[in-house]
C-alpha cells in the first residue's frame, strides 16, 4: 500500500513559474530588472545579521508604518507571505467547499489553485474582447453561495486596469456579505488617472479589500511581503490562518525600508511606465494586437501562435512567459533590455 493523499489534488494545477535561462534575459515574471531600491540594499543586510531570531509574527512595525503612510486604523492591516499568500488565505477565511468564489479568466493563476484547495466552487467569468475585466458579467456571475470575487487590477497577464464608474458600479451592485478582493499587485504603475486607488474603495465599502506586494514595483520578489486592507475582523482572520513566522525578518526589514525610499520608487516607475508606452507603440508598429496596460508587461493575445512566439524569443535569448494556446506576457525591462526584445519581434510574423 501506498500513503494516501487527497485524490483531487490530481486536478490542481501547477502554478507555473517564469523560467530562468542562462545567459538568457528573464522578461517573464514581472520583476523590475533594476534590484531592490538602493537605500533598501543597506537595511537587507543589516537584516542577515539578526536571522537566527525569529521574526515578529505581527509584523509589527510594517504594519505600523503601513497604516501611517496610508493613513487606515493598523487593525485593518494584514501582512502575508507574499499576496500569493495571502490570496491562499482569504479563501481559507471565507470558503468551504459548499461556497463558491467567483474571478476573471484569464487572469491570476493563484487563484484557481488557491481555491481548489480549499475545494471552492469556482466560477471563472470570460475576459471582454478586449482583454479586460468584464464587471458587469462577473457581478452577474455570483450566485448565492458566493464568499469571494477577485478583482485583479491591472488583470495579470491581460494588463488593462478597472476604471472608477465601472467599478463603484460593480461594488454597489455586490452582495454586502460577500468579500470583494481588489488586487492590486502592480498598482505603482497605473498612470490612468481615471483608475481608482484600492485603498480609498476599502475606506468606503464594508465588503472591499485590497491587497498590495513589495514583489513588483518595490523589487522585493526574493523577500515575500504583501499585505492587505480592508474590515478589521477580516483583517483578523487572515492573521489567524497565516502559516507562523512565514512572513520573514529580512523581509519585513526590508518593506519597512522600502517605504522611505517614496522618490526612488517614483523615478522608477515613470521610467518603466514611458518604457511600456514605447514598447507597446513599437509591437502595434509590427503588426501585433497589443491590449492597453497599465501594468509592468505587455500580452500578446497569439492564441495557438504563443508557444511559437516564445520559443523563437527563446532563441534571441529571451525569456517571455508563454500560456500556451492564449497567449504571451512579456515584463517591461529598462531600455536596453526592452531593445534585446524588440529585435526579436522584429523577425516574428504575427500575422503568420
Ligand atoms: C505577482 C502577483 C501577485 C503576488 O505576488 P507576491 O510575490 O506573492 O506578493 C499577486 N497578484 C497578482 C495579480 C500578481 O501578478
Amino acid at each position: 500500500m501506498t500513503v494516501r493523499i487527497r485524490a483531487d489534488l490530481d486536478q490542481l494545477p501547477a502554478y507555473v513559474a517564469g523560467r530562468t535561462v542562462a545567459g538568457s534575459l528573464k522578461l517573464a515574471s514581472n520583476e523590475v530588472s533594476a534590484g531592490p531600491l538602493p537605500s533598501v540594499t543597506e537595511a537587507i543586510a543589516r537584516a542577515a545579521g539578526e536571522v537566527h531570531r525569529y521574526p515578529d509574527m505581527g509584523a509589527t512595525r510594517l504594519t505600523d508604518a503601513l497604516a501611517t503612510r496610508l493613513d487606515v486604523d493598523p487593525a485593518r492591516i494584514a501582512v502575508g507571505c507574499g499576496s500569493v499568500g495571502l490570496c491562499e488565505q482569504l479563501v481559507q477565511i471565507t470558503c468551504t467547499t459548499e461556497d463558491s468564489v467567483v474571478y476573471p479568466w484569464r487572469s491570476f493563476e493563484a487563484y484557481p489553485i488557491m481555491s481548489h484547495i480549499v475545494g471552492a466552487t469556482q466560477i471563472q467569468v470570460p475576459l471582454t474582447a478586449e482583454h479586460a475585466l468584464d464587471l458587469d458579467a462577473m457581478a452577474a456571475a455570483i450566485t448565492p453561495d458566493t464568499r469571494l470575487v477577485f478583482v485583479c487590477s491591472p488583470n495579470n497577464p491581460t494588463g488593462p486596469a478597472v476604471r472608477r464608474a465601472e467599478l463603484e458600479r460593480f461594488l454597489d451592485s455586490v452582495r454586502s456579505d460577500v468579500l470583494v478582493v481588489l488586487d492590486e499587485a502592480y498598482r505603482e504603475f497605473v498612470t490612468d488617472p481615471d483608475v481608482p486607488d484600492g485603498v480609498e474603495l476599502a475606506a468606503r465599502y464594508d465588503n472591499v479589500l485590497v491587497l498590495r506586494t513589495f514583489s513588483k514595483a518595490y523589487g522585493l520578489a526574493g523577500l515575500r511581503i504583501g499585505y492587505a486592507i480592508g474590515p478589521a475582523h477580516v483583517a483578523e482572520a487572515l492573521r489567524k490562518v497565516c502559516v507562523p513566522f512565514s512572513v520573514n525578518a529580512v523581509g519585513q526589514a526590508a518593506a519597512l525600508a522600502s517605504l522611505d525610499a517614496q522618490d526612488e520608487l517614483r523615478a522608477r516607475c515613470a521610467a518603466i511606465a514611458s518604457e511600456r508606452v514605447r514598447v507597446r507603440d513599437e509591437l502595434l508598429a509590427l503588426g501585433f494586437e497589443v491590449p492597453e496596460t497599465q501594468a509592468n508587461f505587455v500580452w500578446l493575445p497569439l492564441g495557438d501562435r504563443a508557444a511559437e512566439f516564445s520559443e523563437h524569443c527563446l532563441t534571441e535569448r529571451v525569456v517571455v512567459r508563454a500560456f500556451a494556446g492564449s497567449g504571451v506576457r512579456i515584463t517591461i525591462g529598462d531600455t536596453g533590455e526592452n531593445d534585446t526584445l524588440l529585435a526579436a519581434a522584429k523577425t516574428f510574423h504575427p500575422a503568420g
